[in-house]
């Protein structure tokens, strides 16, 4: 069993009046669909605007997730940020392995793998980004590129969410096709094991409120990670909707 989750990346944007003001109208909005503990929302805004936005959606169901966290425990780590600060931030989930990271600034597998881990260890959810390039779907090779980013996570994954996130359709308005989206997510679930069923996997890569509804229809498609869709209340509040309605008929309703 698992649950359908919409998550919210602000990436490096808003500023801080703005992100207050988003959360307020997200935490409103989302009130209804997390009442009925229908679908988990959570936001992912700049570090520095954790502690604020925290407080805003405090005693809301909606959640708050960081952005990257660092693999240490603590120590002379300038500009860096660790897993127990996310925690005392009020964070529940962390983002690991997004594409801006693996392919901006170096991030490797077994990096990725070991952020995976401390948070864990913090008592934080991790969620595993995991996608190909477009070179690399174009020569056919889009399972080797999954299997080589899941392999020194495998014995983690059954504690974290994956979000199938192809790095062509990232921030590009090239959105996968639902066909496209569903045979990943079953592939990677199949990767998973026993643990397959209980694991959520999200979509994400220019999703909208005009697209998310046809790939929030497959069973295998658990929710969305959202990028620049997640900036506007308005269609972001309509996306928790749209997923709430969504019939995959493996989905389910829970709230941690
Ligand atoms: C993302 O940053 O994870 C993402 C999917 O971005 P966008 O929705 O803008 O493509």
């Amino acid at each position: 069993m698992r649950t359908k989750m919409l998550c919210g990346n602000w990436k490096m944007n808003l500023s801080k009046t703005e992100a207050l003001t988003l959360a307020a109208n997200v935490r409103d909005a989302a009130a209804a669909y997390a009442e009925a503990e229908a679908v988990q929302c959570v936001l992912f805004p700049p570090f520095p605007y954790l502690d604020a936005v925290s407080s805003v959606l405090e005693g809301s169901p909606v959640m708050l997730g960081a952005q990257t966290l660092h693999e240490a425990e603590s120590g002379a780590y300038t500009g860096e940020v660790s897993a127990s600060m996310l925690v005392d931030m009020g964070c529940e989930l962390v983002l690991v392995g997004h594409s801006e990271r693996r392919h901006g600034l170096g991030e490797s597998d077994a990096l990725i793998a070991a952020k995976a881990s401390r948070a864990l260890e913090a008592g934080l959810t991790p969620v595993v980004c995991v996608g190909e390039t477009g070179a690399e779907r174009e020569s056919d090779a889009t399972e080797v590129v999954l299997l080589r980013q899941i392999e020194p996570l495998k014995h983690m994954l059954a504690r974290c969410a994956l979000a199938y996130e192809p790095v062509w359709a990232i921030g590009t308005g090239q959105v996968a096709t639902p066909e496209e989206a569903e045979a990943v997510h079953a592939f990677l679930r199949a990767q998973l094991g026993e643990n397959g069923a209980s694991v959520p996997i999200l979509y994400g890569g220019s999703l909208n409120g005009d697209n998310a509804p046809s790939l929030f229809s497959k069973p295998g498609v658990d929710g969305g990670l959202v990028g620049g869709a997640s900036l506007k209340a308005e269609v972001f509040s309509r996306m928790l909707g749209q997923l709430r309605n969504s019939s995959g008929e493996d989905s389910f309703h829970v709230h941690a």
